[in-house]
């Protein structure tokens, strides 16, 4: 069996095509575009890289987007400076800030910055306060990357209400939203992380298998069910020829990319698990072009949401 792909990229440029209108009929009658600050701290190279497509997105869609860049030796209380400048901008409808901040600034600095962020230009959905709209099921901004992949899940004819969903990662930005996204989508859902005994036994009985874990190529055949779906949230930077050789044929076109970057983004699905899903989400082409389309609707709606609110005062 070949797994049928789930082509994210489609799917993105539908959902991006659906936003334009909103774009427009904002932009009429507020005289301005929806806009968006990201704020980046430090020069971590695959942060770079995401901020510029995020720009570049948010752009080419006519929205208005700001770099707010910061060293890696910028303090915590600068990048808060930053949050509380643009909470308080008329032009700004949507706050990003891209993670991870630098490691110096302490194991509680994102969850610190993601709290002062206001709600109501929270785009990332990360605030406790839509955190818990989420739980409660209420209509909120919600995480980009797993609401990206409820609209491909959906939009390929993947039935989740009363699917076996299996979600390996419990982050706060990806697996516990993704957890709750499908589960208010009636799946009966099993999350799994770093200490969860017999992970391929358990992820082996999900009709639906989310991993997003960071560990290139750690989902292998055994953790799937012949015909599930296995959406791949991983995107690990590998450099290492004799591991890309491994899960790459020679001649092959990840091999040849490989060869020309010097590096491989390389997501957690074994490409040996093609063999026994019926769909997989490919690395890349599948969740990344999501979380960017997801970022730009909801900065549209966090825009519209914020005019009604001033229209009603
Ligand atoms: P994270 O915060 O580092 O969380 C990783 C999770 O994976 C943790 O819950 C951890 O368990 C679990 N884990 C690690 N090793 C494991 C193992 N051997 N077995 C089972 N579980 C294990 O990561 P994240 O921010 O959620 O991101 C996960 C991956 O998705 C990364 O590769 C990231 O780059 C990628 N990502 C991609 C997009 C996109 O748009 N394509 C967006 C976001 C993230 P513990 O909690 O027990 O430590």
């Amino acid at each position: 069996m070949s797994a049928r792909v789930l082509d994210g990229k489609a799917v993105a440029d539908q959902i991006r095509a659906e936003t334009a209108p909103g774009v427009a009929a904002f932009t009429e009658r507020a005289g301005r575009p929806p806009g968006l600050g990201i704020v980046l701290v430090g020069d971590d190279p695959a942060s770079e890289i995401y901020v510029r497509a995020k720009l570049k997105s948010a752009a080419d869609a006519g929205l208005r987007a700001d770099l707010e860049r910061l060293p890696a030796t910028a303090a915590l209380d600068q990048v808060i400076a930053i949050v509380d400048r643009l909470n308080r901008s008329d032009a700004h409808d949507g706050i990003l800030v891209q993670s991870p901040l630098p490691a110096a600034m302490g194991d509680d600095a994102e969850q610190r910055v993601f709290e002062v962020v206001s709600p109501e230009k929270d785009v990332d959905g990360f605030h406790p306060v839509n955190v818990g709209r989420l739980v409660q099921n209420r209509a909120t901004l919600a995480a980009c990357t797993p609401s990206g992949i409820v609209e491909m899940l959906e939009r390929s004819g993947v039935t989740i209400a009363g699917a076996r969903a299996v979600v390996i990662g419990r982050s706060d930005i990806v697996g516990k939203p993704m957890a709750l996204l499908l589960l208010h989508r009636h799946a009966t859902v099993t999350m799994c992380h770093s200490r969860t005994p017999e992970l391929p036994t358990v992820a082996a009985e999900a009709d639906i298998l989310v991993s997003a874990i960071g560990r290139p190529a750690f989902v292998t055949a055994d953790f799937v069910k012949p015909g599930a779906t296995v959406i791949d949230v991983g995107t690990t930077q590998v450099r290492d020829r004799a591991t890309i050789e491994r899960l790459f044929p020679p001649g092959s076109k990840r091999h040849e990319a490989f060869l020309k970057r010097g590096s491989l983004v390389v997501g957690d699905v074994h490409p040996g698990v093609a063999d026994v899903a019926g769909a997989l989400s490919p690395v890349p082409g599948g969740v990344g072009p999501l979380t960017i389309a997801l970022l730009l609707r909801n900065t549209v709606t966090a825009a519209r949401l914020r005019a009604i609110k001033t229209a009603a005062c």
